[in-house]
């Protein structure tokens, strides 16, 4: 067995492969292209303020302990001590209506029950309708590699095979959520779960109705001192382990024959392996790295964002960590997202505010605002510049009409658009997640851990199967770790 290999990209994929290659044994050599490790899930301070710049909400977190080979009491309290946020959302609707969501299965029942009286049982049913779909596809498709044919073996993948039905793959979420809910915000709230992978609720097959479950059965969370820290565990893991890791080192080639890959180009250099685990988006990676002919590059990609980091030198007593302005016409704002590819005209907005949790995180009195709104994947005649400008006054204007009037209250400020993604990290057309999940096959079938085409390829990250955000890239990690083991003894 060669026990040396590397790993493409630090981000929260690449990490995780890395730490479960070097408890099987291998010397890892990890290559990041910019100056520092977590990819899309970094930090920025300012003035006083600091922020996280990609991810706020934490789900799964036994994925983190299984990583860390730890006890929760143990990394809950020492290493990264996971706070749990309750209410999990504030939810404001056009007309004037909110509603807190909580974990607490008896707080959102009196929640929703206060809302909309007739909801009450619908929200039950519908958490427990989420969480069937958790319990059968969690073993074939989110913890096994699905491609792989020895999956096909195992007992329980007929037993969630022959419940396929049962996973709502026929209906899109919105006709799902349509089916349970009567109140039509309850509808909006829930179809909001299918961006969570950046896909179109319109659109995607209704099994994406598995997010709920995941966010209220199974907790949700934040780290305290920020989401970096877990970067920052996994970064001092991987060490420990002996990785090395090489930063300011853009990967230029991975070198193959026509059966498997021979090594990579890095600075102009050849450095021989016969194993790689590649943390670049698997579009990105075919086209430049491996420049092969490649079937993703049809796939539509997911959503992009726009993102503005704003410390606000006041508090708003009225917000929670996190909140949701939603748009009036949902069904809109998704074509204008996926159908003419613009900017919504009045765009759902997401705002954290982590201070809210942990107050360090802003000077006493102010606030930092993580403000997000879900956008279109790069095409040719869009013109960022111009399109942030104008989606600010839209933020600003809309969240005013809610008695938030901010504009003169920014005290420092980043943007973070579309482009930034794609320049930054090599996300294919800017997309946040990789392929967007807007149909079954799309869902089901993401691009896979093993590369069948080129012996000696894998892929972990958001980009590659089990899929985007959080716990599901750190598993694609272990996924693409034990098949390389697997595949190179
Ligand atoms: C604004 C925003 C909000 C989000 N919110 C949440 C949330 O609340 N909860 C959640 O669970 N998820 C959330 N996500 C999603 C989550 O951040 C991603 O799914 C995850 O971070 C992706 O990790 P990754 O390893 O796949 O990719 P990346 O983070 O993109 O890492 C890939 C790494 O590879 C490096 N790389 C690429 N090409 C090369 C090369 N040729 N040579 C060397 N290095 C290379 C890049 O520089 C990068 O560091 C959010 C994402 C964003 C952007």
């Amino acid at each position: 067995m060669n026990k040396r290999v590397a790993v493409i990209g630090g981000g929260l994929g690449g990490l995780s492969g890395a730490i479960y290659l070097a408890r099987l044994g291998y010397q890892v050599d990890l290559y990041e292209q910019n100056q520092q490790v977590g990819g899309k899930m970094g930090e920025w301070q300012s003035s006083g303020f600091r922020f996280d710049t990609g991810p706020s909400l934490l789900t799964m977190p036994f994925v983190i302990e299984d990583l860390f080979e730890s006890s929760s009491v143990d990394l809950r309290d020492t290493v990264l001590p996971f706070i749990p946020i309750e209410p999990v959302c504030r939810y404001f609707f056009p007309d004037s209506s909110i509603l807190d969501t909580f974990v607490d299965r008896e707080k959102m029942r009196n929640a929703v029950n206060a809302f909309s009286p007739q909801s009450a049982e619908q929200i039950d049913q519908f958490l427990n309708y989420s969480k069937r779909i958790y319990d059968i596809t969690h073993d074939l498709f989110v913890t096994h590699p699905v491609h792989e044919f020895s999956t096909l073996f195992k007992i329980k993948t007929w037993t969630s095979l022959l419940r396929f039905w049962q996973i709502d793959p026929f209906r899109t979420v919105h006709q799902s959520t349509k089916r349970f809910f009567d109140d039509d915000r309850l509808v909006q709230l829930f179809d909001r779960y299918a961006t969570y992978n950046g896909s179109n609720p319109f659109q995607a097959p209704a099994t994406l109705n598995i997010i709920p479950y995941v966010e209220f059965g199974l907790g949700s969370y934040y780290v305290k001192g920020g989401m970096i820290k877990l970067i920052h565990a996994l970064e001092k893991r991987a060490k420990y382990l002996g990785v090395n890791i090489h930063l300011n080192r853009r990967v230029e080639r991975i070198e193959h024959n026509d059966e498997s890959v021979q090594g990579l180009s890095v600075n102009n250099t050849f450095i021989p392996y016969s194993n790689i685990l590649c943390n670049a988006d698997v579009v990105d990676t075919f086209t430049r790295l491996v420049k092969k002919k490649h079937k993703y590059d049809k796939l539509e990609p997911s959503l992009s964002g726009l993102v503005f980091l704003w410390g606000i030198d006041r508090s708003f007593p009225q917000l929670a960590h996190h909140n949701i302005f939603f748009s009036d016409d949902y069904e809109q704002e998704f074509r204008q997202l996926f159908n003419t590819k613009t900017a919504p005209l009045d765009p759902t907005v997401y705002v954290s505010i982590t201070c809210k949790s942990d107050p360090s995180h802003a000077p006493e009195g102010n606030e930092n605002w993580f403000v997000l709104v879900n956008m279109p994947y790069l095409t040719k005649d869009q013109d960022w510049s111009q399109i942030a400008v104008q989606t600010k006054k839209t933020i600003l204007s809309k969240l005013e009409k809610y008695g938030l009037a901010i504009k003169n209250h920014i005290v420092t400020e980043k943007q973070i658009s579309p482009p930034d993604y794609q320049t930054h990290y090599g996300s294919n057309k800017g997309s946040i997640y990789g392929i967007s999940s807007n149909t079954p096959s799309m869902a089901f079938r993401r691009p896979a851990n093993r590369y069948k085409g080129l012996k000696g390829l894998y892929f972990a990250g958001g980009s590659a199967h089990p899929g985007g955000g959080i716990p599901l890239t750190l598993l694609s990690g272990k996924m693409a770790a034990e098949l390389l083991h697997k595949y190179s003894i």
